[in-house]
């Protein structure tokens, strides 16, 4: 083991001495810093070696020795003067590759050695032709010559020690026999001074390398920093989910905008795209499923986006789109058409078909009137009205349309505080049997009477809430009271209105079960009604909720019959029990006129199905005549009783039960309320 170690002792020594004169090739940075740092000495190396090479021929020169004292100094200076201007004009680093670098730190270390071993032969050649005074002189120069040759190559350690350690073994050699030993004391001092000088540029070298080591560390970690805040800003400012711009990026995108000259600001467009029905996506399968929907629609928006636009996802559902190109406006308005084509296109995400609609609110920045961020904010207040209207699903932003907003947004508040402070009341419209006359059901009404600002009908407030999320407490209200009241009047059945929202909401049956069994209300006495809109955007989850309240006992009816586009098959597919026919059929209802043909033919298709005919808005006997003989089953509307507070709607079943039975033919007129 000693062995060994011993071994391994001296050969370590040994490459140590062999690496202070060899090339350190692995390290390209350390070389690039060589060079940068001794290329700038080389000029001024080979010109001291000129003048030494000047003084010692000046002390030297003989005619008789015209080749050892003029032709020999003459080229040494002609060369050194040679590479002198050479490097004068190659000193920048930058210019060379890492080969031409190692090649030229190659060449400089055999040229640095060369060049000083002719300097110094040729003075020791000459040594003895000169008098006392000029071997002084030549002493000097020689000494001089080592000592600036090594200083000026000190950053390249492997010519400094080449060039310490030769010339100071010839000086050791030369002095030592010169003059008949006389000059021993300087090939001491020589030797001593060039030791000296390897042990200072050896230390010199070391700290150097270190040095350009810890700037490349620090380079390499500043880089490192400024690459992962660079990660970090661009995370910063996208949506991790589709890799769209974020908000964040968006209103940098638009504080830059506005940072233009504000007639540079015409022809900017932003489209501020909303989903609709995504709730209930993620709702219903899941937010894995509702984030894959996201992925697949940010890729079609995106294909759709023209140059010079930005597209940026800025919410759960929202998305925009910035238009900065001149005849934005035109591209706008056609985008908007061509995203809600895409967004309504089915997409397969887990074997399940989704698909969801989009509000879109357009605003355009003709004349440069606005600021970008102006033209966000009326871009969002014309989607608001797309989505709450219903007149649409693209709204462009006109500034009637920002107090219409305000107004909803009031409303909104509204409904809030007045649920809470008990302003809303259930109004109730009797439905009677179309051949006896007789109440056999009733539709609950919502109605708003104590609302401080004034009254407002259900379609100026149901819109809003259903737009709002609030239709969930509202609708909850209605059930609940309805049940209770019309739970005292037997063998009387009760309708309720339910929104689309609400039968989307997966929690709604679990609710509706709890509200039955809080108010003990027999489920086959309930009936929900529904509308068109909801069973075309969701047809699988619409058959299911309805198939799950069929099994608790309740019927389903289906609402607004006649406005919408339900075909036969819808109809049969659904399982409705009910029908109601909407008041809009029974406009210009008369014997042989078209109307009713088409009543007849809604209430023949129906009745073909299985399903109960309610008609509703029944203003007229005449009417009542008409759809009695059209085979209606029930009869609902103003000739029968307006909508009334519940102790109204009792009183009238008692009376009716207290008078005789009516013998079937034309309807009571018992318009009340
Ligand atoms: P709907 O469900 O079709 O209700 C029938 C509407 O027609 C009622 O309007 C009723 O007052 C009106 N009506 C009944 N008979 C006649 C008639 O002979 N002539 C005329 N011109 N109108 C008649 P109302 O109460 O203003 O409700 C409007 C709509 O608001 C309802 O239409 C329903 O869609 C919605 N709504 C009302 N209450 C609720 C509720 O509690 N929840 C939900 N989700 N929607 C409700
Ligand atoms: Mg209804
Ligand atoms: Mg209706």
């Amino acid at each position: 083991m000693a062995g060994i170690k011993q071994h391994t002792g001296e050969l370590t020594v040994r490459q140590v001495a062999s690496g202070l004169f060899s090339l350190d090739n692995n390290d390209p940075d350390l070389a690039r810093a060589q060079f940068q740092s001794f290329s700038k000495q080389m000029p001024l190396l080979y010109l001291i070696l000129v003048c030494n090479a000047s003084a010692v021929m000046a002390a030297f020169f003989k005619p008789t020795m015209v080749v050892e004292t003029l032709v020999i100094p003459v080229i040494i200076c002609v060369i050194a003067l040679f590479r002198a201007a050479w490097w004068w004009r190659q000193y920048d680093a930058q210019m060379f590759s890492d080969a031409e670098i190692a090649k030229q730190i190659r060449r400089t270390c055999m040229l640095a050695v060369i060049m000083t071993l002719a300097f110094e032969f040729w003075c020791m050649g000459i040594y003895s032709s000169g008098d006392a005074y000029a071997r002084g002189n030549l002493t000097f120069f020689l000494g001089l010559t080592q000592v600036s040759t090594v200083f000026c190559l000190m950053t390249l350690r492997a010519a400094a020690m080449r060039v310490a350690a030769t010339s100071t073994v010839c000086f050791i050699i030369f002095f030592s026999v010169a003059d008949q030993g006389r000059m021993a004391a300087e090939a001491v001092v020589l030797g001593c001074v060039g030791v000296g000088m390897m042990i200072v540029t050896h230390r010199y070298n070391l700290d150097f390398s270190n040095l350009i080591r810890s700037q490349r560390d620090l380079r390499n970690r500043q880089a490192e920093t400024e690459k992962l805040s660079d990660e970090n800003r661009k995370i910063a400012l996208t949506d991790a989910l589709s890799g769209l711009p974020n908000r964040r990026q968006l209103l940098v995108n638009l504080d830059r905008i506005d940072a233009r000259p504000v007639d540079a600001l015409d022809g900017l467009a932003v489209l501020f795209i909303d989903l609709d029905g995504f709730k209930d996506i993620n709702d219903t399968h899941g937010h894995q499923a509702g984030d894959s929907l996201i992925c697949s629609l940010s890729v079609r928006i995106r294909e759709i986006c023209p140059p010079h636009s930005m597209l940026a996802r800025v919410g759960g559902d929202e998305f925009v789109v910035l238009i900065d190109t001149p005849g934005a406006a035109a591209v706008a308005a056609a985008m908007a058409e061509r995203i809600s084509d895409e967004i309504a296109l089915p997409v397969l995400v887990d074997k399940h078909v989704l698909q969801v609609g989009a509000s879109i609110g357009i605003a355009t920045n003709i004349g440069g009137a606005c600021t970008s961020h102006e033209l966000l904010r009326r871009a969002d207040t014309a989607m608001y009205h797309a989505k709450t209207s219903r007149k649409g699903k693209i709204a462009v932003y006109d500034s009637a349309l920002d107090r219409g907003r305000i107004r909803r947004m009031e409303i909104e508040a509204e409904i809030g505080t007045g649920l809470a402070n008990n302003e809303f009341d259930v109004f109730y419209q009797p439905v009677v049997d179309a051949q006896s006359g007789q109440i056999v059901a009733t539709e609950a009404l919502i109605r708003w009477p104590r609302r401080p600002a004034g009254v407002l009908v259900p379609q100026q407030f149901i819109e809003i809430a259903e737009a709002t999320g609030q239709i969930h407490p509202l609708g909850m209200f209605v059930l609940e009271r309805s049940c209770r009241d019309v739970l005292a009047l037997d063998n009387i059945s009760l309708s309720v209105n339910v929104s689309p929202a609400q039968f989307r909401d997966p929690g709604f049956l679990r609710q509706v079960a709890h509200v039955l069994e809080q108010t003990r209300f027999p489920p086959q006495r309930l009936q929900l009604e529904i509308t068109e809109g909801y069973l075309l955007s969701q047809p699988e989850a619409a058959i299911r909720t309805i198939k799950s309240f069929k099994a608790m006992g309740l019927s389903i009816a289906l609402d607004d019959f006649g406005t919408g586009f339900t075909s036969i098959h819808y109809l049969r597919t659904y399982g409705f029990s009910h029908v109601k026919i909407d008041k809009s059929l029974l406009a210009g209802l008369s014997p042989g006129s078209k109307a009713s043909f088409l009543v007849a033919g809604a209430i023949n298709l129906a009745r073909g199905l299985d399903m109960e005919v309610t008609a509703e808005g029944v203003e007229t006997h005449e009417q009542a005549t008409l759809l009695r003989a059209a085979g209606c089953d029930k009869l609902q509307g103003f000739l029968f009783g307006r909508p009334m507070p519940f102790v109204n709607l009792r009183a009238m079943c008692s009376a009716i039960a207290h008078e005789p039975r009516p013998q079937p033919g034309p309807p009571l007129g018992r318009a009340a309320g």
